[in-house]
């Protein structure tokens, strides 16, 4: 059952082929047989919720049993723990919210539980979606599923190995600056990180909450199509959520792409890039081209600006964010404080790890007076620039392609002390966050074992055309159907 694609699943229920319950224990199974970190296991959950998904799973079989069941009701689902999640622990993979049990579900959470999907637990992730290789989290590394030596990629990568070892079917995940797509590129999933407002924050903890974005991770681009339709759409609880129309994924997955022009950003396919993983989007290209699609050279000028640019505004707007972490309401609190500055000093240098603090105090800094105009602003000039790129881009093609990451998944340990070389990752698509667009990974192939992902970046609202080409693509490819051998 665990190598079934959502649709699949969807369909066996529908046939009574097994039953949610069935299903739910099944996957339930895996987590305890392969993810505890205890026994050398992948780490990929904080939190296991078997008592809740045991009775959402019953009581998705009484909708199926009485006709009023959506698309994908009574299928497993994994959230990452950046979700609230009413009465369950929603950590953000940090100390400081360790023992936080929310009170209310985020809008994500409460749209899949209302199409009837079945949560497992909670993913772990980088400390408040800081980081690219998932080993900021308090609650330790996640190993790589492909090769256990290796990270899955980051923030979502708890999801990530989650879902490639199929431990879950499909999982959710956000994006400030990659977290949705490297992961997924890194561990052979289909990410998207649709556009900016597209799905609701309510609920999503805030890193950078300019860029932040959820986004489904999936087997295949044809069930990212079903778990977006779930989850997309306004929300008047988040105001930066846009009223704008949800098309049906589903029904353009099939269109034919003859004519389509595939824009081929230079700036994506020169140094830095390892040239195995050049040789296979390039081979990507070659299928593409078999469906109909034209390719052109593009110009994203700017994109060399896009690390240092998210690296002011992002640490800026997490300071900001951030900053109610402070002992007083909730989360962590200090033993026995002297006096209120005290317990705000202790509580956060005790609460946050190395990373959320090195961000926390770029960040102020980069507020601070007499330093905003430096950097803050001339930062979000870069911003407008580099979405000026895009937007002249798009005057010439209708999807950019590119490589979703510099490199294959590397090994745990090995960028741990080199922040620098750690923001490199997210080279490829941070720019996408900063100008507000629909970006997505797919499998495209592996070097020395590890996959490799191909990036699709489109205008805003393009969701249904990204899942389109990836659909198409992945039916006449099949690095999407591979699963690591080890949990086959
Ligand atoms: N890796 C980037 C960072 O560390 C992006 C993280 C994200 O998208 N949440 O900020």
């Amino acid at each position: 059952m665990h190598t079934l694609s959502l649709r699949a699943l969807a369909d066996g229920l529908a046939q009574k082929k097994f039953s949610s319950v069935e299903l739910t224990q099944h996957f339930l199974e895996r987590i305890a047989r392969f993810d505890s970190a205890t026994t050398g296991g992948l780490n990929s959950f904080i939190t296991v919720t078997p008592e809740l998904a045991l009775a959402q799973a019953a009581e998705a079989d009484t909708r199926l049993a009485n006709g009023n069941a959506h698309a994908l009701t009574g299928i497993p689902l994994a959230q990452k723990d950046i979700f609230c999640s009413q009465g369950v622990r929603t950590s953000c993979g940090s100390k400081m919210l360790d023992s936080f049990i929310s009170p209310y579900n985020a809008e994500v959470v409460t749209r899949c539980n209302d199409a009837g999907l079945v949560m497992l637990g909670k993913t772990n992730m980088d400390e408040f979606a800081m980081g690219s290789s998932n080993e900021t989290s308090f609650y330790g590394n996640v190993q790589n599923p492909w090769d256990t030596s290796c990270v899955p990629g980051g923030s979502s990568g708890g999801s990530a190995a989650a879902v490639a070892a199929r431990l879950a079917p499909a999982a959710t995940g956000t994006d400030t600056g990659g977290s949705i797509r490297q992961p997924a590129a890194l561990c052979n999933l289909t990410g998207l990180k649709p556009s900016y407002g597209r799905i609701s924050r309510w609920g999503m903890i805030a890193f950078a909450s300019s860029l932040d974005q959820a986004g489904p991770m999936t087997q295949s681009a044809e069930d990212a199509a079903l778990l977006l339709q779930v989850v997309a759409g306004h929300d008047a609880k988040d105001s930066t959520s846009i009223d704008h129309p949800v098309p049906d994924y589903s029904a353009s997955l099939n269109d034919s792409l003859k004519g389509l022009r595939i824009g081929l950003p230079k700036q994506f396919f020169g140094e830095g890039l390892n040239p195995e993983i050049a040789t296979l989007i390039e081979a990507a290209i070659a299928e593409l081209k078999k469906l109909g699609a034209t390719v052109v050279e593009v110009d994203l000028p700017n994109s060399g600006l896009s690390v240092p640019a998210y690296y002011v505004i992002a640490p800026a707007e997490c300071s900001s964010n951030l900053s109610r972490f402070d002992g007083v309401r909730f989360g962590h609190r200090c033993e026995n404080p002297t006096d209120l500055e005290d317990l705000y000093k202790r509580s956060r240098a005790e609460g946050f790890g190395e990373e959320v603090r090195r961000r926390v105090m770029i960040g102020t800094y980069a507020l601070s007076a007499g330093y905003y105009d430096a950097y803050y602003l001339q930062a979000q000039r870069v911003r407008r620039l580099i979405k000026q790129d895009f937007d002249q881009a798009f005057t010439q093609c209708d999807v950019i392609l590119g490589p979703t990451a510099p490199e294959v998944a590397f090994a745990l340990g090995a960028k741990k002390t080199d922040p620098v070389s750690m923001y490199l990752q997210d080279i490829y698509t941070i720019a996408t966050n900063l100008a507000g667009l629909p970006g997505m990974s797919i499998p495209a192939g592996f070097s020395q074992g590890l996959p490799v992902g191909l990036q699709l970046i489109g205008p805003y609202w393009s969701e249904a055309k990204l899942l389109n080409v990836a659909h198409r693509y992945q039916g006449v490819t099949d690095w999407h159907t591979r699963i690591p051998a080890a949990f086959a």
